[in-house]
């Protein structure tokens, strides 16, 4: 594995994508309680499946940027050396050409079985309480990965973690775990770790590079240059 790719909400920012803690954040108007939690989805589910049906419809008003399309041609010329593992639940990365991607926390246009969780499957549109899951009938759930959830693919993520010559980190604040954890988890087996970021902490002790900037204009560069 040559690189491997993590991304969070700032590379669909200027896609006009809300971050999660910036300003005008997308939970702004909503609890992180109320609708990322399985908590808060057992005490109001239509509340819940609302939220995640606005993002889901919304989606088609939001385009890919150049950020997302330079990480497609780049997995274009590395083919199965690169894996991009993400954090965001839109789906710009797949619509920009990327297919070597990994959804750790779900995504929007994915519902899963409430009664089976492999009962994964793509869905358009509005989730209602009469959506069914197509194997087994059963009633269904946002495929998003809540807080006090396990994220998706950890071991595939962790095996390549330790394979990879370089991991770099994209538009993500570092600090909703396991993935703010990764970049310690690759230095610690060797790879050499790139951070490119709107604003950057160059004192962190587990980053050997930094690349200060909008994602738009500082990816294309980054991987074009890309050995
Ligand atoms: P975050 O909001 O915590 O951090 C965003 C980071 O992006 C910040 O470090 C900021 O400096 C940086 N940033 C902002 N604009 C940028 C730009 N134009 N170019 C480069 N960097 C920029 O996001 P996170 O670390 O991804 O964690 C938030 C969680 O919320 C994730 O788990 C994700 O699933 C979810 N989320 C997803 C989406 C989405 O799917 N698009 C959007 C918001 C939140």
């Amino acid at each position: 594995m040559k690189l491997v790719v993590l991304t969070g909400a700032g590379i669909s920012a200027e896609s006009g994508l809300r971050t999660f803690r910036g300003n005008n954040g997308l939970w702004e108007n909503e609890k992180i309680e109320d609708v990322a939690t399985p908590e808060g989805y057992y005490r109001d589910k239509a509340r819940v499946r609302n939220f995640y049906n606005s993002l889901r419809v919304g989606l088609p008003n939001y385009k890919p940027n150049a950020a997302h399309f330079a990480l497609a041609k780049l997995e274009e010329r590395l083919g199965d050396d690169f894996l991009l593992v993400t954090q965001n639940v839109d789906d710009l990365h797949e619509r920009a050409g990327s297919k070597r991607v990994l959804h750790m926390h779900g995504a929007l246009k994915q519902l899963r079985c409430e009664a089976n969780e492999s009962h994964v499957f793509n869905f358009d549109g509005e989730e209602t309480a009469e959506t069914k899951c197509p194997f087994c009938g059963a009633p269904t759930r946002p495929h998003i990965v809540w807080f006090g959830e396990i994220p998706l693919y950890m071991d595939k993520i962790e095996n390549a973690l330790l394979h990879t010559k370089e991991f770099a980190y994209i538009g993500t604040s570092s600090v909703v775990y396991p993935a703010a954890g990764f970049k310690q988890l690759a230095k610690h087996y060797k790879a050499h770790v790139t951070c490119l970021n709107l604003e950057v902490d160059r004192e962190d002790r587990n980053t050997d590079a930094f690349l200060e900037g909008k994602a738009s204009e500082v990816v294309p560069t980054w991987c074009e240059n890309f050995k």
